[in-house]
């Protein structure tokens, strides 16, 4: 009987030589856990990216539950020159989900590796494989009834912790800034060898999720948004949980407050007084909690102002809203408390001390799906804008966003955010994926976009895989040959992700 052809084919490999690639990983793996049939792909298919579904299709994906499997599916691809896309929880919503950043790739899926490895109550450390979710350390803590908090991002209890760092996600408590919090990683390198890094390498090491350094050049940084090597477990830093902590809504009843709320947050977060990133809603984004768009505008423009305005305020929600935490002892928060209680209320905002939101204090919850509900029809991209935590270009930034969105009819649903001395203006394009119009015109809105704050000196620290090739290229010639020879070094034939951050051999 003759095999059907398959769908798709990795570039440049014909169509025996894969059936015989896939032949020899079925024997690595097990055939059940090599997948190319269209309906047993169809978890991974989903692109909420405003481009062509087909521009990204796999040609398979395989389930690897060891590192030893790991090194014996690299093998096999190395010899066939199979592209293989490494994938964790492959939840990276907005940005590609489980989707490779070419057509054709085999999907490396690590979900089955899903051991908590240690959690260490004394330290705050856990060790983790890449398939285990926040949902799943979570619980786990909880079983051990462990001093421990986690952060997460917005994709919450769905997706994981290894994932996540290796894009550089952001969650809600002084944890967020992921990649700062992880110590210590194993990565499987192309040609299959085993690299431990920070003090992981030293035999009988006692402290590779204490200390991230080691010796030598620090070399985590290379395999967080690259496509250098397979991370097998990471090392994370858990928060202690806090004795107490008070969490504070701060609003601001006019648009023009966001240079003042900005230039009063920024010296707030260097002191340490606040100790959490401080994210400020827009009226748009906070109010996609509890209304839809077809209910305040059926035209195909983007939403007026003062029509998002009396709706928002139905909700106890003004044009710029800002929640932080306090964390520590009672008599820690109390000074604290009064010190930015004077701040904002002198930059002209509201504050509330009582306030509540459950990603700041380790409460896992799907709120930030609500957006999608904004206009329905599952599309979205991320696009966020870096820039230095200044308010004059936060406002820039939020200038350029309305004004571009607003020619192709979408609505600004923003949150500009605070970390530190950055300042992160997301911004969530939602349009109906469904619909051919809308997805065509929210990809020239995104490249509208992209392009306005590139030429006003704005980056972005992520992208989703439509845009990867194209924003390595705005960083320069020398960046990007850089990465090539990293690339060449240590993936020579370069079978993995290629495209991923625009690197390619
Ligand atoms: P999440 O589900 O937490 O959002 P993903 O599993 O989708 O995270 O991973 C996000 C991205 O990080 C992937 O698209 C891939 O480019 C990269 N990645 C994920 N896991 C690995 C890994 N184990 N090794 C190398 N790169 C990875």
């Amino acid at each position: 009987m003759m095999a059907a052809p398959l769908a798709v084919l990795p570039a440049g490999v014909s169509s025996p030589v894969f059936a015989r690639a896939l032949a020899q990983l079925r024997k690595v793996v097990g055939p059940e856990y090599v997948l190319v049939d269209r309906e047993a792909l169809l978890p991974y298919e989903k692109l909420m990216l405003a481009a062509p579904q087909d521009e990204y299709a796999p040609s398979g994906a395989i389930l690897a539950a060891t590192v030893e499997q790991v090194q014996g599916v690299l093998a096999v691809c190395n010899k066939y020159r199979v592209p293989l896309w490494p994938i964790s929880t492959g939840r990276n919503f907005g940005y590609g989900s489980a989707l490779p950043a070419t057509r054709g790739q085999l999907i490396l899926d690590l979900k089955r590796m899903d051991r908590i490895l240690d959690v260490d109550p004394v330290l705050s450390t856990a060790l983790v494989e890449p398939g285990v979710t926040y949902q799943q350390l979570h619980d786990h803590i909880a079983e051990r009834n462990l001093p421990l908090w986690l952060d997460f991002p917005g994709g919450g209890p769905l997706v994981g912790p290894l994932g996540n760092t290796l894009e550089r996600g952001t969650g809600s408590t002084p944890y967020a800034d992921h990649f700062a919090h992880a110590c210590g990683m194993e990565v499987v390198l192309a040609d299959g060898r085993v690299l431990r890094t920070g003090m992981g390498s030293l035999p009988g090491s006692r402290s590779w999720q204490a200390y991230r350094y080691g010796y030598g050049p620090y070399l985590d940084g290379l395999f967080t948004q690259s496509n250098f090597g397979i991370v097998t477990k990471l090392g994370l830093w858990l928060m202690p949980s806090p004795a107490s902590y008070r969490t504070i809504l701060v609003q601001y009843p006019e648009d023009a407050a966001l240079e003042r709320a900005v230039e009063t947050i920024r010296p707030l977060r260097l002191a340490g007084t606040i100790a959490n990133p401080c994210a400020l809603s827009n009226a748009a984004l906070a109010l996609t909690a509890y209304t839809r768009r077809a209910e305040l505008n059926q035209s195909g423009g983007p939403t007026p102002d003062a029509v998002i305005l009396s709706a928002a305020r139905q909700h106890g929600i003004e044009p710029w809203n800002l929640s932080f935490t306090l964390y520590g002892t009672a008599e820690q928060i109390a000074p604290n408390l009064d010190i930015v209680t004077r701040a904002f209320e002198m930059s002209g905002g509201r504050v509330d001390p009582d306030h509540h939101d459950p990603s700041q204090v380790n409460e896992l919850n799907l709120d930030a799906f609500h957006l999608l509900d904004w206009v329905g029809g599952g599309g979205l991209a991320w696009l966020a804008p870096v820039s230095a935590a200044l308010g004059a270009d936060a406002a820039r930034q939020r200038d350029i966003a309305r004004g571009i969105l607003g020619r192709h009819g979408f609505d600004y649903l923003a949150a500009p955010t605070v970390y530190g001395r950055d300042l992160h203006h997301l911004i969530a394009l939602v349009f109906d994926h469904g619909d051919p119009q809308a997805l065509q015109r929210a990809r020239t809105a995104f490249r509208e976009l992209a392009r306005a704050f590139l030429d006003n000196g704005y980056g972005f620290a992520r992208t989703g895989i439509d845009y990867m090739s194209a924003l390595a290229r705005e960083y320069g010639e020398t960046h990007r040959e850089v990465n090539r020879t990293l690339k060449r070094a240590l993936d020579p034939n370069g079978i993995l992700a290629p495209g991923k951050a625009g690197i390619r051999p």
